[in-house]
């Protein structure tokens, strides 16, 4: 197989194009095959995002309200590209360069440079409203959550925390533990909003 350049028909394996890379033809064309759209946005019931280096804090706040959010800092475009389509995940980007670079099925150009903001932007244009789910994922490591029996967080715990707490969960990729905490009130307050079913 091979991609032929529209510009002066100049022909490439097709292997160049991996994971939807393109290149400068000779002829000073931008060249690249067409990725096959099988997802839109919206249009799954549990979408998994990988998430730009540059958004890290929209990361953690998909990952606040459960939803499945890699992020690495630094990640090259290559390796964000890759892995997502590895793993059928959603790019969030601002970066329109990497839109040009690279032709993936899933990605969605996000809009807003402020990560309140942001996370409404996903919320509408993935259909997610009414369906937080907090506690369900590590906010540092992405890792699902699992209850931690009270006793046990006894020794893990500051003991004001302990004993203002009833509930805790463990993260058990990177161990750490949660609790619903005053942190968790002003989440709840920034998400209800955003959140409540209409
Ligand atoms: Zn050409
Ligand atoms: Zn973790």
């Amino acid at each position: 197989m091979a991609v032929a350049c529209p510009g002066c028909g100049r022909a490439y394996a097709d292997e160049r194009f991996a994971f939807g890379r393109t290149f400068w033809c000779a002829c000073g064309r931008r060249i690249g095959a067409e990725p096959v759209r099988d997802a839109r946005p919206g249009g799954e019931p549990e979408p998994r995002f990988a998430v730009d280096a540059m958004l890290g804090r929209l990361a953690r706040w998909l990952r606040v309200l459960g939803l499945d959010a890699t992020w690495r800092a630094g990640v090259p475009d290559a390796e964000l590209v890759r892995d997502a389509q590895d793993e059928a995940r959603w790019i969030l980007t601002r970066d329109r360069r990497l839109l040009d670079e690279w032709r993936v099925p899933r990605v969605h150009l996000v809009a807003s440079e402020d990560p309140h903001e942001q996370l409404r932007e996903i919320v509408e244009a993935f259909a997610l409203r009414g369906r937080v789910r907090p506690f369900a994922r590590c906010t540092r490591c992405n890792a699902p959550l699992e209850p931690l029996a009270r006793e046990r967080a006894a020794a893990r715990v500051p003991p004001r925390v302990f004993a203002g707490n009833d509930r805790f969960w463990l993260c058990p990729r990177c161990d750490r533990v949660y609790w619903e905490g005053s942190h968790v009130e002003r989440m709840r307050r920034t998400l209800a909003d955003l959140l409540a079913p209409d």
